[in-house]
Formats: C-alpha cells, sequence, structure tokens
C-alpha cells in the first residue's frame, strides 16, 4: 500500500494492551517512538540476525493475539493499495463493470505508473470493512507485508508504515525488544 495522506500499547504494568481499537491512542504513541523504531530498521539494513526470520515468524504470531484489524482498518483510511491490471479485472467483473469503467471512476494513474485510488478512505470501505474482500487487490491481501521475505528488504516500507498500521508497529516495537535483549546491538 502506498502512503497518500496523511497504534500505547505498553500499559504502565509492562503488559501490552490491544490498542487497535484506538487508534488516537496509538498515534500518539507510534508518534513518540517512530524514530527510534525507525532507527532499529535502518539498522536492521547492516546487521542482520543469523535466526531473523525465525524471530520474526515467532514475534509476528504474538501480533495477531492483541491487534484487531476489524477494529482498526487504519491502511484502508489512510492508504492506497495499488492496483495491478489483474486486480482492475477482477474488481471490475465482481462490480459488473467495464475495466474502463471501473479505472475512470475510481483510480488515477501515479508517476511511476501504478494505478491507486483517487481517494482516502477506499471506496470499497464500508462501515469499517471491506465491501470486496474476497476479491481485493492482492496488495491488500498481502498487507502490512509481514511474511515477505526477506523481512529486511521491505524496512522502508515497514518505516512508512508505522505510525499508520498498528500491527507493524507492533511488530517492530517487538523485534527490537527480542533484538537488543538477545544480541550485542
Ligand atoms: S479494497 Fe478493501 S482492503 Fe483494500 S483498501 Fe479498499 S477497503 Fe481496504
Ligand atoms: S493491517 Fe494494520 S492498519 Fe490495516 S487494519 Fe490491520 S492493524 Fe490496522
Amino acid at each position: 500500500m502506498k502512503k497518500v495522506r496523511k497504534g500505547t500499547n505498553l500499559s504502565g504494568n509492562g503488559l501490552y494492551l490491544p490498542f487497535s481499537m484506538d487508534l488516537k491512542r496509538f498515534r500518539i504513541l507510534a508518534a513518540r517512538k517512530k524514530t527510534k523504531l525507525t532507527g532499529f530498521l535502518t539498522k536492521l539494513d547492516d546487521i542482520v540476525p543469523e535466526d531473523m526470520p525465525k524471530l520474526v515468524a515467532k514475534t509476528d504470531a504474538t501480533v495477531w493475539n492483541d491487534v484487531d484489524c476489524t477494529s482498526c482498518a487504519n491502511c484502508c483510511k489512510t492508504m492506497t493499495p495499488t492496483f495491478r491490471k489483474a486486480d482492475i479485472v477482477r474488481i471490475s467483473a465482481h462490480l459488473g463493470m467495464k475495466p474502463k469503467e471501473f479505472v475512470d471512476k475510481w483510480l488515477e494513474k501515479e508517476e511511476d505508473g501504478d494505478w491507486v485510488n483517487k481517494q482516502q478512505p477506499c471506496q470499497f470501505l464500508v462501515d469499517d470493512k471491506c465491501s470486496i474482500y474476497e476479491v481485493r487487490p492482492k496488495d491488500c491481501a498481502e498487507f502490512p507485508h509481514h511474511n515477505k521475505k526477506p523481512f529486511d528488504l521491505y524496512n522502508d516500507t515497514f518505516i512508512q508504515n508505522l505510525h499508520r498500521c498498528p500491527a507493524t508497529f507492533t511488530l517492530v516495537d517487538r523485534l527490537m525488544k527480542a533484538v537488543e535483549k538477545e544480541y550485542e546491538w
């Protein structure tokens, strides 16, 4: 997903709180910790712990115990997916539209040639749920890209999304703590 416009998970007793239902609180904490987490991800560009894939998978599994996308939808509200040709064909057919009609109505082309939404929040977000979930763009289906390999190749994406996606914020925050504990960092 691309940025177009523009998650405290630690309570006082050190327990993670599910904050995806409180985006205001998330934004405050994310703003406070963004520089530190960005620094961690930037350093990961140079130093990648050997067992990083395992650590990412293990940590990511804990993230989804605490972050609930169905109560968040911040990505759909503040970013746009890129639409590949296959996405346009599939979604327009689902809506009973011709691909050109679909493009003219909803999309615009960026300088790099990517098709993106004209508007935010996404036109398909209804009551904080995706109304075309079964046929949504591949970019949406893969978001927030935590399973991409190698993980550190997507550092720039994660840096962009730290203050937009509570799941990415939580993953990077927990990864940083784990790496700092286990490695000379
Ligand atoms: S297509 Fe669905 S999942 Fe993708 S941004 Fe729009 S509402 Fe969100
Ligand atoms: S992927 Fe991130 S921003 Fe999107 S709904 Fe889930 S937690 Fe929120």
